[in-house]
Protein backbone atom coordinates (compact mmCIF):
# COMPACT_ATOMS: atom_id res chain seq x y z
CA UNK A 1 0.00 0.00 0.00
CA UNK A 2 1.27 3.42 -0.86
CA UNK A 3 2.09 5.61 1.98
CA UNK A 4 -0.54 7.84 3.43
CA UNK A 5 0.01 11.72 2.80
CA UNK A 6 -0.59 13.43 6.45
CA UNK A 7 -1.91 16.61 6.83
CA UNK A 8 0.69 19.38 7.84
CA UNK A 9 1.52 19.49 11.41
CA UNK A 10 -1.18 22.06 13.37
CA UNK A 11 -3.82 22.13 10.33
CA UNK A 12 -6.86 20.35 11.47
CA UNK A 13 -9.49 18.55 9.65
CA UNK A 14 -12.85 19.76 10.45
CA UNK A 15 -15.12 16.60 11.00
CA UNK A 16 -18.89 15.94 10.12
CA UNK A 17 -18.98 15.67 14.39
CA UNK A 18 -17.48 18.94 14.76
CA UNK A 19 -18.97 21.02 11.84
CA UNK A 20 -22.43 21.56 13.83
CA UNK A 21 -20.68 23.72 16.74
CA UNK A 22 -19.03 25.52 13.87
CA UNK A 23 -22.38 26.53 12.37
CA UNK A 24 -23.76 27.21 15.54
CA UNK A 25 -21.07 29.62 16.21
CA UNK A 26 -21.32 31.16 12.65
CA UNK A 27 -24.72 31.50 12.69
CA UNK A 28 -24.78 33.24 15.99
CA UNK A 29 -22.17 35.24 14.70
CA UNK A 30 -23.83 36.27 11.74
CA UNK A 31 -26.73 37.40 14.07
CA UNK A 32 -24.63 39.86 15.83
CA UNK A 33 -23.37 41.52 13.33
CA UNK A 34 -26.90 41.59 11.71
CA UNK A 35 -27.69 43.09 15.03
CA UNK A 36 -25.51 45.76 14.77
CA UNK A 37 -25.67 46.24 11.05
CA UNK A 38 -22.33 45.75 10.46
CA UNK A 39 -21.30 44.39 6.48
CA UNK A 40 -19.18 41.42 5.47
CA UNK A 41 -16.44 41.82 3.84
CA UNK A 42 -13.61 38.80 2.12
CA UNK A 43 -10.36 39.33 0.77
CA UNK A 44 -7.61 36.76 0.00
CA UNK A 45 -5.92 34.38 1.93
CA UNK A 46 -2.75 35.36 0.40
CA UNK A 47 -1.35 38.94 0.27
CA UNK A 48 2.30 40.47 -0.98
CA UNK A 49 4.79 39.90 2.54
CA UNK A 50 5.32 43.29 2.40
CA UNK A 51 1.84 44.73 3.57
CA UNK A 52 1.99 42.39 6.64
CA UNK A 53 5.89 43.85 7.63
CA UNK A 54 4.26 47.08 7.20
CA UNK A 55 1.47 47.02 9.15
CA UNK A 56 2.05 44.30 11.93
CA UNK A 57 5.58 45.46 12.32
CA UNK A 58 9.04 44.00 11.72
CA UNK A 59 9.65 43.05 15.19
CA UNK A 60 6.61 41.13 16.35
CA UNK A 61 6.51 37.63 16.98
CA UNK A 62 3.76 36.98 14.15
CA UNK A 63 6.36 38.74 11.11
CA UNK A 64 9.51 37.81 13.15
CA UNK A 65 8.77 34.00 13.23
CA UNK A 66 5.23 32.99 12.32
CA UNK A 67 4.38 33.75 8.69
CA UNK A 68 4.31 31.49 6.23
CA UNK A 69 6.47 33.13 3.62
CA UNK A 70 7.29 32.51 -0.07
CA UNK A 71 8.31 33.09 -3.20
CA UNK A 72 5.66 32.17 -5.90
CA UNK A 73 6.63 31.52 -9.44
CA UNK A 74 7.32 35.44 -10.39
CA UNK A 75 9.19 35.43 -7.66
CA UNK A 76 7.14 38.06 -5.47
CA UNK A 77 7.51 37.30 -1.62
CA UNK A 78 4.13 36.11 -0.41
CA UNK A 79 2.60 35.38 2.79
CA UNK A 80 -0.56 33.31 4.21
CA UNK A 81 -2.16 36.22 5.87
CA UNK A 82 -1.40 36.04 9.71
CA UNK A 83 -4.24 37.86 10.38
CA UNK A 84 -7.38 40.18 8.70
CA UNK A 85 -6.57 43.63 9.84
CA UNK A 86 -3.87 44.30 7.38
CA UNK A 87 -5.53 42.63 4.28
CA UNK A 88 -8.90 44.06 5.59
CA UNK A 89 -6.90 47.89 5.66
CA UNK A 90 -5.69 47.05 2.05
CA UNK A 91 -8.69 46.47 0.48
CA UNK A 92 -10.62 49.22 1.98
CA UNK A 93 -7.74 51.55 0.43
CA UNK A 94 -7.64 49.90 -2.58
CA UNK A 95 -11.39 50.07 -3.27
CA UNK A 96 -11.74 53.34 -2.32
CA UNK A 97 -14.44 52.78 0.40
CA UNK A 98 -12.46 54.29 3.23
CA UNK A 99 -12.41 57.77 2.55
CA UNK A 100 -15.01 60.12 3.47
CA UNK A 101 -17.05 57.07 4.98
CA UNK A 102 -17.40 55.20 7.39
CA UNK A 103 -17.27 51.71 7.36
CA UNK A 104 -18.63 48.87 10.01
CA UNK A 105 -17.01 45.56 8.59
CA UNK A 106 -16.64 42.36 9.53
CA UNK A 107 -15.15 38.82 8.28
CA UNK A 108 -14.65 35.28 9.46
CA UNK A 109 -12.00 33.08 7.79
CA UNK A 110 -8.70 31.09 8.29
CA UNK A 111 -5.53 32.34 9.37
CA UNK A 112 -1.76 30.90 9.42
CA UNK A 113 0.84 31.58 11.62
CA UNK A 114 3.96 29.27 12.35
CA UNK A 115 3.92 28.57 15.97
CA UNK A 116 4.42 25.47 17.93
CA UNK A 117 1.10 23.45 17.61
CA UNK A 118 -0.72 22.95 21.29
CA UNK A 119 -4.13 23.09 22.38
CA UNK A 120 -5.85 26.50 21.62
CA UNK A 121 -2.52 27.26 19.30
CA UNK A 122 -2.54 25.90 15.60
CA UNK A 123 -0.61 26.53 12.67
CA UNK A 124 -4.37 26.84 10.80
CA UNK A 125 -6.75 28.70 12.85
CA UNK A 126 -9.56 30.59 12.44
CA UNK A 127 -10.35 34.01 13.18
CA UNK A 128 -13.61 36.04 13.01
CA UNK A 129 -13.09 40.11 13.32
CA UNK A 130 -14.54 43.47 13.67
CA UNK A 131 -13.02 46.62 12.21
CA UNK A 132 -14.32 50.09 11.98
CA UNK A 133 -13.04 52.63 9.93
CA UNK A 134 -14.12 56.52 10.00
CA UNK A 135 -15.01 57.04 14.22
CA UNK A 136 -13.07 58.12 16.42
CA UNK A 137 -15.04 58.24 19.79
CA UNK A 138 -14.97 56.16 22.37
CA UNK A 139 -18.61 55.32 21.75
CA UNK A 140 -17.79 52.85 18.97
CA UNK A 141 -14.51 51.50 20.85
CA UNK A 142 -17.35 50.74 23.56
CA UNK A 143 -19.86 49.10 21.08
CA UNK A 144 -17.53 46.76 19.94
CA UNK A 145 -16.92 45.55 23.51
CA UNK A 146 -20.38 45.47 23.93
CA UNK A 147 -20.74 43.26 20.85
CA UNK A 148 -18.78 40.61 22.18
CA UNK A 149 -20.05 40.58 25.70
CA UNK A 150 -23.52 40.72 23.74
CA UNK A 151 -21.73 37.72 21.98
CA UNK A 152 -20.53 35.81 25.08
CA UNK A 153 -24.19 35.98 26.54
CA UNK A 154 -25.48 34.49 23.52
CA UNK A 155 -23.19 31.91 23.73
CA UNK A 156 -23.78 31.51 27.50
CA UNK A 157 -19.97 31.95 28.09
CA UNK A 158 -20.26 35.42 30.29
CA UNK A 159 -19.32 33.61 33.70
CA UNK A 160 -16.35 32.20 31.97
CA UNK A 161 -14.33 35.29 30.59
CA UNK A 162 -13.42 38.32 31.59
CA UNK A 163 -12.59 42.21 30.11
CA UNK A 164 -9.01 44.14 30.41
CA UNK A 165 -8.84 47.44 29.30
CA UNK A 166 -5.79 49.77 28.68
CA UNK A 167 -4.59 52.94 26.83
CA UNK A 168 -1.36 53.05 24.79
CA UNK A 169 -2.28 57.08 24.32
CA UNK A 170 -1.30 58.68 20.54
CA UNK A 171 2.47 58.25 19.22
CA UNK A 172 3.63 61.45 20.66
CA UNK A 173 2.95 60.13 24.13
CA UNK A 174 3.82 57.01 23.63
CA UNK A 175 7.44 58.05 22.31
CA UNK A 176 8.12 59.84 25.82
CA UNK A 177 6.86 56.74 27.51
CA UNK A 178 9.05 54.76 25.32
CA UNK A 179 12.17 56.18 26.48
CA UNK A 180 11.22 56.71 30.14
CA UNK A 181 10.65 52.94 29.76
CA UNK A 182 13.98 52.10 28.08
CA UNK A 183 15.63 53.85 30.85
CA UNK A 184 14.06 51.28 33.53
CA UNK A 185 14.85 48.42 31.31
CA UNK A 186 18.32 49.37 31.04
CA UNK A 187 18.63 49.31 34.25
CA UNK A 188 17.17 46.04 34.81
CA UNK A 189 18.93 44.54 31.51
CA UNK A 190 20.27 41.57 33.50
CA UNK A 191 16.31 40.09 33.68
CA UNK A 192 15.98 40.79 30.18
CA UNK A 193 15.54 37.45 28.19
CA UNK A 194 17.25 37.28 24.52
CA UNK A 195 13.61 38.01 22.79
CA UNK A 196 13.67 41.01 25.01
CA UNK A 197 17.20 41.89 24.78
CA UNK A 198 16.51 42.29 21.21
CA UNK A 199 13.44 44.37 21.75
CA UNK A 200 15.47 47.02 24.01
CA UNK A 201 16.40 49.17 20.83
CA UNK A 202 13.33 48.38 18.86
CA UNK A 203 10.33 47.84 20.32
CA UNK A 204 10.56 48.75 24.37
CA UNK A 205 6.92 48.28 24.57
CA UNK A 206 6.74 44.74 23.73
CA UNK A 207 8.83 43.34 26.97
CA UNK A 208 5.73 44.39 28.90
CA UNK A 209 3.90 41.67 27.29
CA UNK A 210 6.05 38.84 27.95
CA UNK A 211 4.80 36.15 28.97
CA UNK A 212 8.56 35.08 30.43
CA UNK A 213 7.65 34.15 34.29
CA UNK A 214 11.32 34.91 35.06
CA UNK A 215 10.57 38.79 34.30
CA UNK A 216 7.13 39.06 35.56
CA UNK A 217 8.00 40.92 38.65
CA UNK A 218 10.35 43.61 36.90
CA UNK A 219 7.20 43.97 34.43
CA UNK A 220 5.19 44.61 37.25
CA UNK A 221 7.55 47.40 38.84
CA UNK A 222 8.08 49.66 35.42
CA UNK A 223 6.86 52.90 35.03
CA UNK A 224 2.75 52.51 33.69
CA UNK A 225 2.24 53.92 30.29
CA UNK A 226 -0.94 54.95 32.19
CA UNK A 227 0.18 57.86 33.75
CA UNK A 228 2.28 58.94 30.91
CA UNK A 229 -1.17 59.47 28.50
CA UNK A 230 -1.72 62.91 26.77
CA UNK A 231 -4.74 64.63 27.96
CA UNK A 232 -6.72 63.43 24.51
CA UNK A 233 -6.09 59.86 25.31
CA UNK A 234 -6.98 60.26 28.99
CA UNK A 235 -10.40 61.71 28.70
CA UNK A 236 -11.09 59.31 25.47
CA UNK A 237 -9.92 56.16 27.99
CA UNK A 238 -12.31 57.83 30.81
CA UNK A 239 -15.24 58.28 28.46
CA UNK A 240 -14.78 54.85 27.44
CA UNK A 241 -14.66 53.57 30.84
CA UNK A 242 -17.95 56.05 31.41
CA UNK A 243 -19.23 54.01 28.98
CA UNK A 244 -18.94 50.39 29.55
CA UNK A 245 -20.12 51.20 33.28
CA UNK A 246 -23.38 52.58 32.13
CA UNK A 247 -24.42 49.11 30.63
CA UNK A 248 -22.49 47.46 33.43
CA UNK A 249 -19.61 45.48 31.50
CA UNK A 250 -17.23 44.65 34.09
CA UNK A 251 -13.69 45.20 32.98
CA UNK A 252 -10.01 45.59 34.57
CA UNK A 253 -7.67 48.40 33.71
CA UNK A 254 -4.66 46.24 32.73
CA UNK A 255 -1.76 48.85 32.38
CA UNK A 256 0.67 46.28 31.40
CA UNK A 257 -1.68 45.36 28.10
CA UNK A 258 -0.34 46.34 24.75
CA UNK A 259 -1.00 43.77 22.92
CA UNK A 260 1.53 42.17 20.20
CA UNK A 261 1.03 44.42 17.09
CA UNK A 262 2.72 48.15 16.28
CA UNK A 263 -0.13 49.62 14.97
CA UNK A 264 -2.30 50.24 17.66
CA UNK A 265 -3.36 53.48 19.44
CA UNK A 266 -5.37 54.38 22.61
CA UNK A 267 -7.86 51.71 23.58
CA UNK A 268 -6.89 48.00 23.64
CA UNK A 269 -8.51 44.84 25.27
CA UNK A 270 -8.17 41.53 25.93
CA UNK A 271 -11.26 38.94 26.67
CA UNK A 272 -9.34 36.27 28.33
CA UNK A 273 -10.76 32.98 30.51
CA UNK A 274 -8.70 31.17 32.48
CA UNK A 275 -10.52 27.57 31.64
CA UNK A 276 -8.30 27.19 28.42
CA UNK A 277 -4.22 27.41 30.14
CA UNK A 278 -1.80 29.31 28.86
CA UNK A 279 -3.90 30.15 25.61
CA UNK A 280 -6.55 32.32 27.73
CA UNK A 281 -7.29 35.32 25.21
CA UNK A 282 -9.74 34.95 23.23
CA UNK A 283 -10.69 38.21 21.55
CA UNK A 284 -8.50 41.34 21.13
CA UNK A 285 -8.23 44.27 19.58
CA UNK A 286 -8.45 48.18 19.78
CA UNK A 287 -7.91 51.56 18.03
CA UNK A 288 -5.05 51.89 15.18
CA UNK A 289 -5.80 54.94 14.05
CA UNK A 290 -2.12 55.50 12.26
CA UNK A 291 -2.45 52.36 10.06
CA UNK A 292 -4.47 53.65 7.11
CA UNK A 293 -2.51 56.20 6.53
CA UNK A 294 1.15 53.97 7.22
CA UNK A 295 -0.39 51.87 4.11
CA UNK A 296 -1.00 54.43 1.81
CA UNK A 297 -4.74 55.76 2.50
CA UNK A 298 -6.03 59.26 3.85
CA UNK A 299 -5.93 59.24 7.80
CA UNK A 300 -8.73 57.43 8.74
CA UNK A 301 -9.73 56.72 12.53
CA UNK A 302 -9.96 52.78 13.17
CA UNK A 303 -10.80 50.15 15.59
CA UNK A 304 -11.20 46.42 15.65
CA UNK A 305 -11.01 43.32 17.31
CA UNK A 306 -10.40 39.57 16.50
CA UNK A 307 -11.26 36.34 18.00
CA UNK A 308 -9.90 32.85 17.72
CA UNK A 309 -12.78 30.79 16.50
CA UNK A 310 -11.15 27.82 17.97
CA UNK A 311 -10.80 28.97 21.18
CA UNK A 312 -14.04 30.13 21.62
CA UNK A 313 -15.60 26.56 20.91
CA UNK A 314 -13.76 24.67 22.86
CA UNK A 315 -15.51 26.68 25.63
CA UNK A 316 -18.61 26.15 24.51
CA UNK A 317 -20.92 23.44 26.43
CA UNK A 318 -21.01 20.18 24.71
CA UNK A 319 -24.20 18.84 26.18
CA UNK A 320 -25.42 22.58 24.92
CA UNK A 321 -24.24 21.97 21.28
CA UNK A 322 -25.74 18.58 21.06
CA UNK A 323 -29.04 20.24 21.23
CA UNK A 324 -28.52 22.33 17.92
CA UNK A 325 -27.53 19.03 15.80
CA UNK A 326 -29.75 19.06 13.45
CA UNK A 327 -31.63 15.53 12.56
CA UNK A 328 -33.17 14.41 9.28
CA UNK A 329 -37.49 14.90 9.68
CA UNK A 330 -37.94 11.57 7.87
CA UNK A 331 -35.93 8.90 6.16
CA UNK A 332 -37.19 7.15 3.22
CA UNK A 333 -37.26 3.59 2.58
CA UNK A 334 -37.99 1.47 -0.45
CA UNK A 335 -38.52 -1.67 -1.00
CA UNK A 336 -38.08 -3.30 -4.41
CA UNK A 337 -37.22 -2.16 -7.54
CA UNK A 338 -40.68 -0.44 -8.59
CA UNK A 339 -40.48 1.52 -5.08
CA UNK A 340 -36.89 2.66 -5.43
CA UNK A 341 -38.05 4.55 -8.70
CA UNK A 342 -41.29 5.72 -7.20
CA UNK A 343 -39.83 6.94 -3.83
CA UNK A 344 -36.96 8.79 -5.62
CA UNK A 345 -39.62 10.96 -7.35
CA UNK A 346 -41.99 11.53 -3.92
CA UNK A 347 -39.29 12.73 -2.06
CA UNK A 348 -38.29 15.38 -4.78
CA UNK A 349 -41.65 16.21 -4.76
CA UNK A 350 -41.94 16.28 -1.23
CA UNK A 351 -38.88 18.73 -1.56
CA UNK A 352 -40.48 21.01 -3.91
CA UNK A 353 -43.29 21.59 -2.17
CA UNK A 354 -41.95 21.67 1.78
CA UNK A 355 -39.03 24.40 1.69
CA UNK A 356 -37.72 23.62 5.19
CA UNK A 357 -38.06 19.87 5.46
CA UNK A 358 -34.69 17.64 5.81
CA UNK A 359 -35.70 14.00 4.68
CA UNK A 360 -33.11 11.42 3.77
CA UNK A 361 -33.10 8.81 1.31
CA UNK A 362 -31.93 5.58 2.38
CA UNK A 363 -29.84 4.85 -1.13
CA UNK A 364 -28.56 1.17 -2.74
CA UNK A 365 -31.45 -0.75 -1.47
CA UNK A 366 -30.90 -3.45 0.54
CA UNK A 367 -33.28 -5.71 3.23
CA UNK A 368 -35.76 -3.75 5.34
CA UNK A 369 -33.50 -4.98 8.28
CA UNK A 370 -31.03 -3.20 6.99
CA UNK A 371 -32.67 -0.14 5.95
CA UNK A 372 -34.13 0.22 9.20
CA UNK A 373 -30.80 0.25 10.53
CA UNK A 374 -29.63 3.13 8.57
CA UNK A 375 -33.39 5.11 9.38
CA UNK A 376 -32.45 4.51 12.59
CA UNK A 377 -29.17 5.62 13.02
CA UNK A 378 -29.85 9.08 11.15
CA UNK A 379 -31.97 9.61 14.44
CA UNK A 380 -35.16 10.72 11.71
CA UNK A 381 -38.42 11.09 13.68
CA UNK A 382 -40.11 9.11 10.97
CA UNK A 383 -39.52 6.29 8.64
CA UNK A 384 -41.34 6.26 5.59
CA UNK A 385 -41.53 2.86 3.88
CA UNK A 386 -42.57 2.34 0.34
CA UNK A 387 -43.14 -1.05 -0.95
CA UNK A 388 -45.39 -3.05 -3.71
CA UNK A 389 -48.11 -2.98 -1.30
CA UNK A 390 -47.93 0.79 -0.14
CA UNK A 391 -47.81 1.44 -4.30
CA UNK A 392 -50.77 -0.82 -4.82
CA UNK A 393 -52.98 1.01 -2.35
CA UNK A 394 -51.26 4.74 -3.07
CA UNK A 395 -50.12 4.63 0.30
CA UNK A 396 -47.14 5.26 2.55
CA UNK A 397 -46.50 3.36 5.83
CA UNK A 398 -45.05 5.99 8.40
CA UNK A 399 -43.45 4.86 11.26
CA UNK A 400 -42.95 7.18 14.31
CA UNK A 401 -39.17 6.49 15.48
CA UNK A 402 -39.13 8.60 18.59
CA UNK A 403 -42.72 7.45 19.36
CA UNK A 404 -42.80 7.19 23.25
CA UNK A 405 -44.28 3.04 23.43
CA UNK A 406 -46.50 4.72 26.69
CA UNK A 407 -48.68 7.19 24.51
CA UNK A 408 -52.11 6.05 22.44
CA UNK A 409 -50.43 6.83 19.62
CA UNK A 410 -50.21 4.07 17.23
CA UNK A 411 -46.61 3.69 16.03
CA UNK A 412 -46.61 2.82 12.53
CA UNK A 413 -49.87 4.03 9.90
CA UNK A 414 -50.48 4.29 6.73
CA UNK A 415 -51.00 7.67 4.91
CA UNK A 416 -52.09 9.21 1.40
CA UNK A 417 -50.06 11.58 -0.20
CA UNK A 418 -51.67 14.32 0.98
CA UNK A 419 -52.01 13.02 4.76
CA UNK A 420 -48.09 12.67 4.44
CA UNK A 421 -47.49 15.84 3.53
CA UNK A 422 -49.66 17.30 6.17
CA UNK A 423 -47.77 15.56 8.86
CA UNK A 424 -44.73 16.41 7.26
CA UNK A 425 -45.64 20.48 6.89
CA UNK A 426 -45.88 20.19 11.16
CA UNK A 427 -42.52 18.62 11.06
CA UNK A 428 -40.49 20.99 9.39
P1 LIG B 1 -1.49 34.81 21.80
O1 LIG B 1 -1.00 35.76 22.83
O2 LIG B 1 -2.36 33.72 22.34
O3 LIG B 1 -0.40 34.31 20.89
P2 LIG B 1 -2.03 36.85 19.87
O4 LIG B 1 -1.84 38.12 20.61
O5 LIG B 1 -0.95 36.36 18.99
O6 LIG B 1 -2.48 35.68 20.87
P3 LIG B 1 -3.95 38.04 18.09
O7 LIG B 1 -2.99 38.24 17.00
O8 LIG B 1 -4.43 39.17 18.87
O9 LIG B 1 -3.38 36.90 19.07
O10 LIG B 1 -5.21 37.22 17.52
C1 LIG B 1 -6.51 37.32 18.09
C2 LIG B 1 -6.99 35.99 18.61
O11 LIG B 1 -6.78 34.96 17.69
C3 LIG B 1 -6.28 35.50 19.84
O12 LIG B 1 -6.79 36.11 20.96
C4 LIG B 1 -6.60 34.03 19.82
O13 LIG B 1 -7.89 33.78 20.32
C5 LIG B 1 -6.57 33.73 18.36
N1 LIG B 1 -5.28 33.15 17.97
C6 LIG B 1 -4.11 33.79 17.72
N2 LIG B 1 -3.17 32.93 17.35
C7 LIG B 1 -3.75 31.69 17.33
C8 LIG B 1 -3.29 30.38 17.01
N3 LIG B 1 -2.06 30.15 16.60
N4 LIG B 1 -4.17 29.36 17.12
C9 LIG B 1 -5.44 29.57 17.52
N5 LIG B 1 -5.93 30.78 17.83
C10 LIG B 1 -5.10 31.83 17.74
MG1 LIG C 1 0.57 34.98 19.19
Amino acid sequence: MANKIQSIRGMNDILPDETPAWQFLEEKLRQLMHGYDYDEIRFPIVEKTALFKRSIGEVTDIVEKEMYTFDDRNGDSLSLRPEGTAACVRAGIQNGILVNQQQRLWYLGPMFRHERPQKGRYRQFHQMGVEVYGLDGPDIDAELICMTARLWQLLGLSDSVSLQINSLGVPASRDVYRDILSDYLEVNKELLDEDSLRRLQSNPLRILDSKNPAMQEMIEQAPRLMDHLDDGSKQHFAQLCAYLDSVGIRYEINTRLVRGLDYYSKTVFEWVTDKLGAQGTICAGGRYDGLVKQLGGRETKAVGFAMGLERLISLLDQDELQKHIKHPHAVMLMMGERAQNAGFALTEKIRDKLKNIRILNVCGGGSFKSQMKRADKSQAEIALILGDDELDNNKITVKYLRANKEDNKPQQEQLSQQELLDLLTKLQ
